[in-house]
């Protein structure tokens, strides 16, 4: 599974670290994730990106 974060986009609600903190967090107050997740880690990533207010995350294959 490959996690994007357009960071043009992105203004630092942090929704996505409170919904899935294993996969972001924030690093001196920018974000950073772990853009290949393993599959186990996909419910929390599809929580991150429905709860991104200005859907700056994408999600992207089925291949673990
Ligand atoms: S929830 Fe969206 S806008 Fe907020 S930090 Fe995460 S990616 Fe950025």
């Amino acid at each position: 599974m490959k996690v994007h974060v357009d960071m043009a986009l992105c203004a630092s609600h942090g929704r996505c670290v409170f919904a899935a903190p294993d996969v972001f967090s924030f690093d001196d107050e920018e974000l950073t994730y772990e853009p290949s997740p393993g599959a186990d880690r996909r419910a929390e990533v599809e929580q991150a990106v429905l709860s991104c207010p200005v859907r700056a995350i994408t999600l992207d294959g089925d291949h673990g």
